[in-house]
């Protein structure tokens, strides 16, 4: 945490100066740092998880898509998402899920692709023609970058992963199916 980030959040609490609109930034800044908890690296604002982020009279009003429908994750995500904006001193925040337009992979950021390689992950394909879900198809090795792969199992660490293992330098990796 920015040393700046303990002082406001101090005054926030202490003098217990409510946050508002002119605030929203800080609202981002302080989203993305909400990680997904399946992949502690990749903030909810890189997943694409977050649709807008307003002002309603008195309170903050924080649209979310939930990922893969019916992923255990998304209620720990929403409970993080109001706790991180409370501690921030956003007072009375209303998370709102929101399944129409349903979350797609394309959402993800080009930083978070990264960072999921980075992490061990090879991120999800993009655009026409990718795999789906329940028939994930190749994918390019996150350790060498190698395309000759091949697929263990339908399922890795979580159920929106599939399990892979490289030929070129025979490291196994999750791939994050396309949806
Ligand atoms: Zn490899």
């Amino acid at each position: 945490m920015p040393p700046g980030e303990l002082i406001f959040r101090e005054r926030a609490v202490v003098t217990g100066t409510p946050l508002g609109e002119a605030d929203l930034p800080r609202a981002w800044d302080c989203l993305s740092e909400v990680m997904d908890p399946e992949v502690p690296v990749v903030s909810v604002v890189d997943l694409g998880m977050i649709r807008a982020v307003e002002w309603d009279s008195d309170h903050l009003h924080v649209k979310v898509s939930p990922t893969y429908s019916g992923c255990p994750a998304t209620e720990v995500i929403e409970r993080d998402v109001e706790q991180a904006l409370i501690e921030t001193g956003f007072r009375n925040p209303r998370i709102e899920r929101v399944l129409a337009p349903a979350w797609t992979t394309d959402w993800i950021t080009d930083k978070g692709r990264q960072q999921l390689r980075d992490y061990g992950i090879a991120p999800p394909a993009v655009g026409e023609g990718r795999d789906t879900l329940l028939d994930p198809g190749p994918a390019e090795c996150p350790h060498c970058g190698g395309t000759d792969t091949r697929r263990i199992s339908e399922f890795g660490s979580t159920a929106c992963k599939a399990l892979y293992q490289c030929r070129q330098c025979l490291e196994p990796f999750d791939y994050f199916k396309c949806l």
